[in-house]
């Protein structure tokens, strides 16, 4: 078989530290990932980006690092220990098991006509039963019923629970937002496409809270926010579409939704979403707790209990599209490079510093240099090889300038700086160089 693109962004991705499969040396663990040197770097660049757009620059939304295990009341309240399921068919001759949506079964699961996707028998799949999507564990030393807790499948609920919390200490008044960067737990059944579909994730969530009646219109304001920032990562418009659910594919507390979708190289695929979830939420932790989480507006002593528009991304997802949205194969100079065009500010390295050759004082100015600059860019060092493949091996890992040291440096302490997408070179002063990147790498 060809080597799709796929592949080969994955080879990429374990061949230069950004993403490696868990437990690699025992054979992998399906569907979890650990991001390496520079996966770890391009996941927190977007992170920060995020948390930066969507708490820092807004007067109206505060922020929160909730705990992954809660009352397992909250599951129950939530909506998710009865709802959070997924159709399985098991096939009784080859013990696969399958969701029931599942395309490559012909036939209904339970009829004779029904044929198994993996081994072909006919009549072998079982009626679909739930199955239920959250991990769980005990807390404490029973493993019994009642030491039940959860691995969290999403953020949210951790944003409901704490909310008048966060309403009374930040003195915030509706319509405000609470948000949260974190990780979830999903035993899917049918998990793939490398980091995109994974049992453990990122999400980065907002809540917004606003009163009633009003969050048509704010739905809207988060739908046009959200693709603004996606814009800014960088990733190309026309890769990137609207896709709202019909009725039949809205999750249990949703109202209204749109996905954000990306041509991934295996279709168009959703990774964020905008969400009309109303008072689905607190009513029924309203109604479970016992406790009161009405809004007292201060302007009109109305009481109510506020909507909620969410703004839901996948880290994981998120740093994939920047991923795929980078890749470049290319013909240099008669040759063929792999590189990742990352929008500067998102690139894990900032820099490469490079002494031409390892002799005449180079090295020592390139040391020189790189020194100066690492507490303020995340920056490499590499003397290994011919100029020519240093250059490659920064193309592959999407760093946007390489700075090289050469005879010329040590005489007027200038250096060559080389554009990672223009290949165009430019004389630099040693000293201007952080003036030069702080520069580049704004927006
Ligand atoms: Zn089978």
């Amino acid at each position: 078989m060809p080597e799709t693109v796929m592949d080969k962004l994955v080879s990429l991705a374990k061949r230069r530290g950004f993403v490696f499969q868990s437990s690699e040396i025992y054979g992998g663990l399906g569907s979890v990932w650990d991001y390496g040197p520079l996966g770890v770097e391009l996941k927190k660049n977007i992170k920060e980006r995020w948390w930066r757009s969507m708490v820092h620059e807004r007067e109206d939304i505060e922020g929160l690092d909730a705990a992954i295990l809660m009352h397992p009341r909250v599951w129950e309240a939530s909506g998710h220990i009865a709802g959070f399921t997924d159709p399985l068919v098991d096939c009784k001759q080859c013990k696969n098991r399958f969701r029931a949506d599942d395309p490559r079964i012909k036939g209904t699961p339970g009829q004779p006509d029904a044929q198994c996707p993996v081994c072909g028998t006919k009549g072998s799949l079982t009626v679909a039963r739930q199955f239920n999507l959250m991990f769980k564990t005990f807390m404490g030393p029973l493993e019994e019923a009642a030491a039940v807790v959860y691995l969290r499948p999403e953020t949210a609920q951790g944003i409901y629970v704490n909310y008048l919390n966060v309403l009374q200490s930040s003195r915030q008044k509706i319509p405000f937002g609470i948000a949260q960067i974190g990780k979830a737990f999903r035993n899917e059944i049918t998990p793939g496409n490398f980091i995109f579909r994974t049992r453990e994730f990122e999400q980065m969530e907002m809540q917004f809270f606003v009163k009633p009646g009003t969050e048509v219109e704010w739905f809207e304001f988060w739908r046009g926010e959200r693709m603004k920032w996606l814009q800014g990562l960088g990733i190309r418009p026309e890769k990137l579409r609207w896709h709202q659910h019909g009725q039949d594919e809205l999750a249990h507390y949703a109202k209204d939704a749109y996905d954000i979708e990306y041509e991934f190289p295996f279709g168009w695929q959703e990774f964020e979403g905008v969400h009309n979830r109303t008072d689905f939420d607190l009513s029924n932790h309203q109604r479970a707790s016992g406790k009161k989480l009405e809004y007292l507006d201060p302007a009109t002593n109305e009481r109510f209990l506020p909507y909620v528009v969410e703004t839901s991304a996948g880290a994981d997802r998120t740093a994939l599209v920047v991923l795929c949205d980078a890749y470049r194969e290319e013909e240099v100079e008669g040759e063929k490079r792999v590189v990742l065009q990352f929008k500067p500010s998102l690139a894990p390295l900032k820099a490469a510093v490079f002494p031409l050759v390892n002799k005449d004082g180079m090295p020592e100015l390139a040391r020189r240099i790189y020194d100066g600059l690492r507490g303020e860019f995340n920056v490499f060092y590499d003397d290994g090889g011919s100029i020519g493949r240093r250059y490659r091996r920064q193309d592959e890992a999407g760093t946007p300038f390489g700075i090289t040291v050469d005879g010329q440096s040590t005489q007027d302490q200038t250096v060559t700086v080389r554009d990672r997408d223009t290949l165009k070179q430019e004389r630099v002063g040693a000293g201007q160089l952080a003036a030069y990147l702080k520069a580049k790498l704004a927006g």
